[in-house]
């Protein structure tokens, strides 16, 4: 074979080797988990989430009419299932809250009861995040008294990011329980799906700098906008190859300095 050739040759596999994509390492694939929370009642948009190609993590509010038989339901969608645990926050009203939430001023025994309860009232769960709990969470004690029977039940716990001053992740560490934190709300009580598919660009930007993040929607928005803004902006996560996972797979993500700054002007109580 004549040297030209031979040299074009070597080079041209040079550069085919060069310049094909890597794979992805474990640490760069980018991940999303999309958590909906407030399951358990008969409101809009359970049958789309719970029927649909979404992903999602199921967070179920414990000892609604549902929580039982939505548990079951997502659990045979293939849906990982949490439980959405109401706390009491710092405002707002009680019957936000709905029955046995955990409030400030429960012993440490009818806290763990609770917490218990709530478990065998949402089947298959792996794992739990706060309803609200602005005034909870923020109280080592109780967070600690909370995470000790998550622990003993091997349940994952998700900081739903309601208050910047939150124990959770200080006692998760200390108790050894894999534990996130919330990145992105993605809708509040008025959001139109254009308000949640902005939401979920503005989480392509967190995978973007730090490769995972967790965004928290809810069930019953208007209707059911969520699910709508959801599902339009699924195309820019395929095309950019960020894939949705349940929560379980991001579990202890460390958390960018510089991103925690962008998100700590974002603290709300849903
Ligand atoms: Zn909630």
């Amino acid at each position: 074979m004549p040297r030209l050739i031979q040299v074009t040759l070597l080079l041209f596999a040079v550069l085919t080797i060069y310049c094909a994509p890597l794979p992805l390492s474990a640490a760069e694939q980018n991940q999303v988990a999309i958590i909906i929370d407030d399951f358990g009642g008969d409101v809009k948009g359970v049958d789309d989430f719970l029927t649909g190609d979404i992903p999602i993590t199921a967070a179920i509010m414990p000892f609604q009419p549902f929580s039982t038989e939505q548990a079951e339901r997502a659990h045979q969608a293939g849906l990982e299932v949490i439980i959405h645990m109401p706390m009491e926050p710092k405002r707002g009203k009680a019957s936000w809250l709905g029955p046995k939430a955990i409030t400030s001023q429960l012993s440490d025994d009818e806290i763990r009861a609770r917490v218990r309860e709530s478990i065998a009232d949402v089947p298959h769960a792996k794992g739990i995040n706060n309803h609200m709990g602005s005034k909870v969470v923020e109280n080592e004690h109780i967070v600690k008294v909370i995470l000790e029977e998550v622990k003993a039940h091997n349940l994952y716990v998700i900081d739903s990011g309601t208050s910047p001053r939150s124990m959770i992740p200080k006692v998760a560490e200390e108790l050894g329980i894999p534990y996130a934190t919330r990145h992105i709300f993605l809708d509040d009580t008025l959001s139109s799906r254009a308000h949640v598919h902005k939401q979920m660009t503005s989480l392509l930007k967190v995978v973007e700098k730090q490769h995972k993040a967790i965004g928290i929607g809810h069930v019953g928005i208007k209707g059911n906008e969520t699910f709508a803004g959801i599902s339009h902006a699924l195309p820019i996560f395929k095309e950019k190859r960020v894939d949705i996972v349940p929560a379980s797979h991001l579990l202890d993500s460390p958390i960018d300095k510089d991103y925690q700054f962008f998100w700590q002007a974002k603290w709300k109580e849903e």
